[in-house]
């Protein structure tokens, strides 16, 4: 007789999702595996002494218990409660069929009272795991220690009915006689902004060429940014101020990020804003993506910003395998680590920011024309910004030293509060337009087709061509959120189509050829 359930095991600071399998034959031995022998001691002694005192039956025979995957052997007293519902199963107290889609856990006390300690900090990390795996495990319903709701309806969020109880013989009862149990509270698992953020850096960008329009667009749509522009123009402080305007964590987001710190051994602080990592320029590819080590996989730099913010100061210093290893994370939002060892999937859904030079010395494109760069060094600096990855950048911004009244732009840039406003509303109706199965906001007649030529004419992708559609369809809703009208009528127009244009400078203008003309002509802002 084999009965199958599942639990967590938790090892350290991380926690995993385990299956727990009992072998009963006739005979007399016990055997183990999965665990060490002086831990599973410990644990069946306070099991025993539960089925005792709570009158519950205890099984006899040969009985061999494994904890997989075996080099797990976890080392925490969660895995009590399943192993003592196995035991009850082989005595014929619960009906093993009931156990092979629970997942349980929890601390026996000696009079069978199942404990819950809430001040075990990996338990919270233990939900990322679950979830991914919980899938494979066809679990359908969890059993948890009453007194654990608030780290218990994180597990499974929204997905699986989560029960408690306070004492092993009410397991029982609830398992095989139906004898309802409390069922923890369904979680609401949304997009939170605490309408009052202050948003510093973003008010002090002084703003005459639409750029904060860029920034808000970039937020808003979850569009890649790209800043370039010469030492002290503000591009650093662009890119930090987007990690002001991207709404709260929600509680899975905040729940994989936990996870991921833990299998680093470290600590994330549990606050609901976003992350914003900016990796040094030195930094290697598995740093940034990740990388196996002895205690597993590791999440890099970029999974460590899911949801948040993730900075490449000084872009083109990057390495550039690290550079390309973006290329599938940033479209896809997560990274899949395959090595020898093993394959594992972080998300990353970030929103990636990356600054540049002009040039080495920076000065190529000031009024002034300071830049006494070479055009071979000048191209060599700029190649890293070419090809398949600077498509995945749909917002192109340029920063200038020395602005000129011509620049003036008659776009009013919204303030930081507004900002955040209209951000929070485009996301909410971006994610109705994703779940509708609707194909998008609609297009004024030849609006699509003018795009098109716009295309053509500069050689954009198809990749670039359907990030501009994306850009101007954030475009089309912030104006809806600025003249509140509804989503039902609204369709993108030519000014949407222009303002996402606008924003595409690497497309425009020959932008890299005039960079490389070797007669180094005053630089001009394209009309
Ligand atoms: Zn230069």
């Amino acid at each position: 007789m084999l009965i199958t359930t599942c639990g967590a095991g938790f090892r350290g600071a991380i926690g995993h999702l385990v299956s727990i399998q009992l072998h009963h034959t006739r005979g007399a031995r016990f055997h183990v595996s999965g665990l060490h022998w002086n831990h599973a001691r410990h644990i069946l002694a306070r099991i025993h002494a539960a089925l005792e005192v709570s009158g519950l039956p205890r099984p006899s025979g040969a009985l061999t218990l494994h904890i997989g995957p075996a080099h797990v052997k976890p080392e925490s007293n969660e895995l009590d409660l399943p192993i003592a519902l196995c035991l009850l199963a082989v005595a014929g107290a619960i009906d093993s069929n009931k156990l092979a889609t629970l997942f349980s856990m929890g601390e026996l006390a000696l009079d069978g009272r199942l404990l819950a300690d809430e001040s075990n900090p990996s338990r919270a990390n233990f939900t990322c795991s679950s979830t991914m795996l919980g899938a494979e495990m066809e679990i359908n319903r969890c059993l948890v220690p009453m007194g654990a709701e608030t780290w218990a309806n994180r597990f499974f969020p929204s997905q699986l009915p989560t029960f408690h109880a306070d004492h092993l013989s009410e397991a029982v009862d609830f398992l095989q006689n139906n004898i309802p149990l409390h069922r923890a509270p369904e979680v609401t698992d949304t997009c939170t902004f605490t309408d009052h953020w202050p948003t510093p850096q973003y008010d002090s960008i002084a703003d005459s060429t639409g750029n904060k329009e860029a920034l808000v667009l970039a937020a808003a749509g979850g569009h890649h940014a790209f800043i370039l522009g010469p030492p002290g123009s503000g591009k650093t402080l662009m890119a930090r101020s987007l990690a002001e305007l991207l709404p709260n964590l929600t509680i899975t987001d905040r729940a994989h990020l936990k996870h991921m710190h833990a299998m680093r051994n470290e600590v994330f602080h549990a606050d609901d804003r976003i992350p914003f990592r900016e990796p040094h320029a030195q930094s290697t590819p598995a740093s940034i993506t990740g990388a196996w080590n002895v205690l597993g996989a590791m999440p890099g730099e970029l999974a460590l910003s899911h949801r948040g913010v993730f900075c490449m100061d000084e872009f083109p210093e990057f390495a550039r395998n690290a550079i390309e290893a973006l290329r599938g994370p940033l479209e896809n939002g997560y990274i899949d680590l395959n090595r020898a060892q093993g394959s594992q999937r972080f998300p990353a859904k970030t929103l990636t920011v990356a600054t540049a030079n002009p040039c080495p010395c920076g000065h190529l494109t000031s009024r002034n024309n300071r830049c006494r760069c070479t055009p071979g060094t000048v191209r060599k600096y700029l190649s890293r910004m070419t090809g398949p990855l600077m498509d995945r950048f749909s917002i192109h911004i340029e920063t200038q030293l020395d602005r000129g009244p011509a620049e003036l732009s008659d776009v009013s840039s919204l303030s930081g509060k507004d900002a955040i406003r209209a951000i929070t509303w485009v996301r909410a109706r971006k994610a109705e337009l994703t779940s509708s199965s609707s194909l998008g906001l609609d297009w004024e007649p030849g609006v699509k087709h003018q795009l098109q030529v716009w295309s053509q004419q500069h050689g954009v992708s198809r990749r670039g061509f359907e990030s501009i559609q994306h850009v101007a369809e954030t475009a089309c809703l912030i104006e809806a959120w600025q003249h509140q009208r509804s989503t039902e009528s609204l369709k993108i127009s030519e000014n949407h189509m222009v303002l996402a244009t606008r924003f595409r400078i690497f497309d425009q203008a020959e932008w890299l050829d005039r960079a490389f003309n070797p007669q180094w002509p005053q630089y001009q802002t394209t009309e």
